[in-house]
């Protein structure tokens, strides 16, 4: 008998996921906001001013763009990664590790929701990679 968690658990386990992609689609949007505020030239101003400006600005934005495209990068990965989970949650599959068909602990599942191995097949694993 395949062990799994209870649809009760489920349930739970779906409904924080779900917050967490709510807050993470926040966190997209004001990441979007800041990308497309930096990316503007700053209107009415003439050839001249909006060089200088942009010189003097150049290093701290472009530093500040490439911070906000990895923080993008990295949430829509997380994004996807509890989309996923989601879809283990309909399927049953959420929680049971792949490997040995045990039933991974639930702190596991809440700090890492997509985990799909539990934490001694994903270390065995890691050694056999060596
Ligand atoms: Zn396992």
């Amino acid at each position: 008998m395949a062990k799994k968690y209870s649809k009760t658990k489920l349930k739970k386990f779906r409904k924080t996921i779900l917050e967490r992609m709510d807050e993470i689609s926040h966190d997209m949007d004001d990441i979007k906001d800041g990308i497309l505020d930096k990316g503007n030239p700053k209107a009415g101003l003439s050839q001249d001013s909006v060089y200088s400006v942009h010189m003097a600005d150049a290093g701290s934005d472009s530093f500040e763009q490439e911070k906000n495209f990895m923080l993008m990068s990295r949430e829509s990965d997380y994004y996807k990664n509890l989309s996923l989970a989601l879809e283990r949650i309909d399927k049953e599959e959420f929680g049971v590790c792949k490997i040995c068909s045990g039933l991974i602990p639930e702190e596991r599942m809440l700090e890492v929701p997509n985990a799909t191995k539990c934490v001694d097949c994903k270390t065995k694993d890691k050694l056999n990679l060596k």
